[in-house]
């Protein structure tokens, strides 16, 4: 068949573009939110390639296989934007998968070979490509063959596939093999790997990393981070609060409970609650040392209501993360109580 010479050149022209991308692969956040705030990485790549589990900095905030890094919003009614990573073209999609929490066994056969959900994959030239995975179903706003611009909405956050909490999981691949943006290469990431297990390297890798915002910032949240506080009408566990369901707060309601979830805690932390009214200290706790690690931890202190109800007013809740002896994270709320 003859091919115009005009279409030969748009084609070079492209591969070549692409390929002074790649080697210029920076990521940003792939999600509108501000960091730390609203939104937070749950999990990190495990870069080990057999049963243990190693994040980036030779911690633990992953599990085993897991190939991505996931930007987790705090319930299921934020509808963020996804934003692409790094420009690019679209080289599959999906956007049919319902959003449902996995939490059992049958949850996770259901999504078997469709763990990514609703996802989108970027082609970035030179063998490199990023996933994205969660998505809400419907939201995905490109199609296949279009050409985006880093920081352009692409869909919105969900929960669709193999995902328990609410977020968008991006994964890197070099040739198809598995990246951590904070160690660049494929090489890299099997050298820090070894090098974490030999108890040769700890910390931050901060040379290597390919994320533009600070990597510093991104790895904070491998060492424990506050999702949220909040004062509830009754009991809370992780469900009601990844879908936005808890009892809400009033001078009636059943019991009066200030909670604080975290994430990525480790073994030996202690979660310290304090629960004060207009009349003085309602509940405290200074929390049971945790016997392993905890990707995320719910810590609640409370009171029942008495017939008489509570007394309309500012209610104040103090949290603190205790490691090793020492406060490593705190924070005060303040919540108005109405009838
Ligand atoms: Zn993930």
């Amino acid at each position: 068949m003859r091919v115009p010479n005009r279409i030969f050149a748009v084609a070079t022209l492209l591969l070549w573009s692409e390929q002074v991308i790649a080697q210029d692969l920076q990521l940003s956040v792939p999600l509108q939110c501000s960091l730390g705030v609203d939104c937070f990485v749950q999990n990190y790549v495990d870069i080990d390639p057999g049963q243990a589990v190693l994040a980036a900095d030779c911690g633990q905030a992953s599990y085993n296989g897991h190939k991505g890094t996931d930007f987790r919003v705090l319930n299921t009614r934020v509808a963020a934007d996804v934003l692409a990573a790094a420009p690019g073209t679209v080289r599959a999609l999906r956007n049919d998968m319902a959003d449902r929490l996995v939490r059992t066994k049958e949850d996770r056969q259901a999504v078997q070979n469709r763990e990514c959900g609703n996802g989108i994959v970027v082609s970035h030239g030179d063998g490199w490509e990023t996933q994205y995975c969660h998505l809400r179903k419907g939201t995905v706003t490109v199609s296949v063959g279009d050409r985006i611009e880093r920081g352009q909405p692409i869909g919105q956050v969900g929960y669709s596939g193999l995902a328990a909490f609410p977020h968008v999981h991006l994964t890197l691949r070099h040739n198809g093999e598995t990246v951590d943006p904070y160690l660049g290469t494929v090489s890299e990431t099997r050298r820090r790997a070894q090098a974490c297990k030999a108890g040769a390297e700890t910390g931050v890798p901060m040379s290597t990393s390919l994320w533009l915002d600070p990597a510093q910032e991104l790895l904070d949240h491998a060492n424990g981070a506050l999702l949220e506080t909040g004062l509830a009408g009754g009991p809370v566990g992780p469900l009601e609060l990844e879908t936005a369901s808890a009892t809400p707060a009033s001078t009636k309601a059943p019991a009066l409970v200030f909670f604080a979830r975290l994430i990525n805690l480790k073994k030996g932390d202690r979660v310290v609650l304090k629960l004060t009214g207009p009349n003085g200290l309602i509940a405290q706790s200074d929390g049971q040392p945790l016997e392993k690690n905890k990707a995320q931890w719910v810590a609640y202190a409370g009171r029942k209501t008495k017939p008489s109800g509570w007394v309309a007013g500012t209610y104040v809740g103090e949290v603190a993360l205790v490691r090793d002896g020492k406060e490593v994270l705190s924070e005060t709320s303040e919540f108005d109580l109405t009838d």
